[in-house]
């Protein structure tokens, strides 16, 4: 019989996907709270290319997103930043996004932290049996916002509520578009990023 020599547990790693155009701290504590809720060894930010639900909208560059989400995790040697769903290109699917994870890192458990009102997009979608194959899905609320639970799959997703960040990267875009500040809402370097280059203008 083959007895395992070491009982060495598979790592988890927490994947959070989304525009971050740009990334804010409503992002950054979300990921950071998964992270030590799950046990999570690591979290990995996935900057889209195009979203499904968010086609049509004028969204920035992904090399100014990604590089934005490279500098407000640069910090935390447990954050990193993925390049799949830009260097695939095309309209982002969390499917192949789940897969193309798993293809680099097949040790890990694969968890996709998204907000609860994606999640219940995501769940309504035809091959979602098939996402929950492949990862645990946790859906972060905001306290007072109450997600209706019926129709989830219970042990393929949990809830998690993460301290109140009234924060969204619309928000801070309209906040630069008027000239109202974005200090702490996002990173310090990503402020800079977005006054260096002029976005979010108009
Ligand atoms: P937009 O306002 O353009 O929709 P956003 O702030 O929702 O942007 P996304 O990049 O769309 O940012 O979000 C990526 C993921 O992070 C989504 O799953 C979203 O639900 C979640 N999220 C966004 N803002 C927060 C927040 N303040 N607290 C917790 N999760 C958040
Ligand atoms: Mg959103």
């Amino acid at each position: 019989a083959v007895v395992p020599v070491a009982n060495k547990p598979r790592p988890s790693i927490g994947i959070m996907g989304g525009t971050f155009d740009p990334i804010h701290h409503g992002h950054l504590v979300a990921a950071s709270e998964a992270m030590s809720v799950f046990n999570l060894d690591q979290v990995v930010f996935v900057p889209t290319q195009m979203q499904p639900f968010k086609a049509g909208r004028k969204v920035t560059s992904a090399e100014h997103r990604y590089l934005m989400t490279v500098i407000a995790t640069a910090s935390n040697n447990r954050f990193t930043v993925s390049r799949v769903d830009i260097d695939r290109g095309g309209t982002t699917y969390t499917i192949d996004t789940l897969r193309d994870i798993h293809q680099q890192r097949p040790d890990a458990d694969l968890f996709f932290i998204t907000g609860a009102d994606a999640l219940q997009q995501i769940v309504s979608w035809k091959d979602s049996d098939k996402l929950f194959e492949m990862a645990h899905f946790i859906g972060v609320t905001r306290p007072g916002h109450k997600l209706d639970a019926s129709g989830l799959p219970k042990n393929a997703v949990s809830l998690l509520e993460v301290p109140a960040m009234a924060i969204s990267s619309s928000d801070c875009r309209a906040r630069v578009r008027e000239g109202k500040p974005v200090w702490y809402l996002v990173p310090d370097g990503v402020v800079q990023w977005i006054n260096k280059y002029g976005l979010y203008k108009n």
